[in-house]
């Protein structure tokens, strides 16, 4: 199948090529070349001609909660006061601790459905459902295969509950893991523990040894804000990144993310180490958690991607909170220009993930794609393309989505699936988890 847009995005680190299109065989893309040369060469493949329209690689969302929208909105008799009430007064009891299969199903059909329309390709999902266990993540599993998305999946194991509940946590995600190596596909398991706070040195040191034992990275939330760094300091004498690295983890294996209220000593730490991050500037808004330097991260060649966190999931709107917050911060309009915002949207996330070959729109890297309407105020042109869409676009204008080559959105819609259904499951999930906040 030829794709014939007016612009391709083959890297955001290079200009966009206007009048090219892509070839696309099975899960690949096979060729990127002007329209007239596609034609000429390929002149009895099927052509989807899209007028108006940008070809951009699939966002990569590197950090997800599926479970996250069944609580927007939850009643809540006060806001938390801080991150730690955030957690211990609402996050955990009234959503966490509650959640079962069926919820978790729900929320992840609908979720597929809603990231797919927003251009998302491939995601990373961080489950913790301390009562669901076991079986959580086959159950998560089984809707996105059904969906057709590519996706890591993992269990935040914690021995927030207990010691056995840490060990069964644990023992989801090798099964898990070990499972999807199996099966093959395009879902994957990865090693995941909750955070130092909840998880003891112990603990932290066995997720890596099961991690290693099975070539996966190991997913942890990091100083999401000031509380974790407090509790190191006072227990360990070290800040969050500093303890990792004293046990020898700040490594290549290694995914943290937010690092919020981290410092520039631990900046080196994570850039010397090779250790990867993922940035979420709409949720550290949310339970003020502080800004994270991403400038400086990306600048000390930290592998950085953007995650929606489960909270407000139009990865456009996610682009512009990364685009905007820094500038404000650092009084520089220059900091984080859009093309840079566009990488960590794509590779920048794949490469966070170790997903191979995903983010670039290039032969021989799979075809996980994008087209955006680019139906603007103003024209389109070379300069401009990566801050128009960044600002000016978001999920009703993602036209269609491919995943490895697969068609899954055509025409702004969702194929073979009738979204008012699984919005109505997701209801009636968020009614189940919303009783218990009632009590
Ligand atoms: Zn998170």
């Amino acid at each position: 199948m030829l794709i014939l847009p007016d612009w391709v995005i083959e890297t955001p680190l290079q200009p966009p090529h206007k009048g090219w299109g892509v070839r696309v065989v099975g899960d690949q893309i096979a060729d990127l070349a002007p329209h007239a040369v596609l034609r000429e060469r390929y002149g009895t493949d099927e052509i989807w001609d899209a007028p108006g329209e940008v070809l951009a690689p699939g966002f990569v969302n590197a950090h997800m909660h599926l479970y996250g929208v069944l609580a927007h909105g939850i009643p809540l008799d006060k806001a938390p006061s801080g991150f730690w009430p955030f957690l211990e007064d609402f996050w955990w009891p009234l959503v966490e601790n509650a959640l079962d299969h069926e919820m978790i199903q729900a929320a992840t059909d609908l979720q597929c459905a809603r990231m797919l329309h927003s251009g998302v390709t491939s995601f990373y999902d961080c489950l913790e459902a301390p009562f669901a266990l076991p079986g959580c993540l086959e159950a998560e599993a089984e809707v996105v295969r059904r969906r057709g998305m590519r996706a890591s999946l993992s269990f935040e194991a914690t021995e927030r509950v207990s010691a056995k509940n840490g060990q069964l946590g644990l023992k989801e995600n090798a099964d898990f893991i070990d499972a999807c190596r199996r099966a093959g596909g395009l879902v994957s398991g990865m090693m995941c523990f909750h955070t130092t706070f909840t998880c003891s040195e112990a603990f932290i040191r066995q997720a890596f040894a099961m991690a290693r034992e099975r070539d996966s990275l190991v997913h942890a939330h990091v100083s999401e804000g000031t509380y974790e760094p407090e509790h190191n300091l006072r227990h360990h004498g070290k800040r969050t990144l500093a303890y990792y690295d004293h046990l020898g983890l700040a490594s290549p294996d290694f995914l943290a993310s937010q690092c919020v209220q981290i410092d520039a000593a631990e900046i080196s730490i994570m850039a010397r180490g090779g250790t990867r991050m993922v940035h979420m500037p709409l949720s550290n808004c949310e339970v003020g958690g502080g800004i994270a330097p991403l400038p400086e991260l990306v600048a000390a060649g930290v592998t950085v991607g953007l995650g929606t966190d489960g909270y407000v999931d139009d990865f456009f709107e996610v682009m512009r909170g990364a685009f905007l917050i820094h500038k404000a911060t650092h009084l520089d309009p220059q900091v984080m220009p859009a093309h840079e915002v566009w990488y960590l949207a794509t590779e920048g996330g794949a490469r966070a993930l170790g997903l191979e070959k995903v983010g670039r729109i290039t032969p021989g890297w799979q075809a996980d794609l994008q087209l955006i309407d680019a139906a603007l105020p103003t024209p389109l042109t070379g300069h401009n393309l990566y801050d128009q869409l960044l600002l000016y676009r978001n999920t009703s204008h993602v036209r269609a989505t491919l995943v490895a080559g697969r068609v899954l959105v055509q025409e702004g819609a969702l194929l073979d699936t009738d979204v008012s259904a699984l919005r109505a499951r997701a209801h009636a999930a968020a009614e189940q988890l919303w009783a218990r906040a009632r009590v």
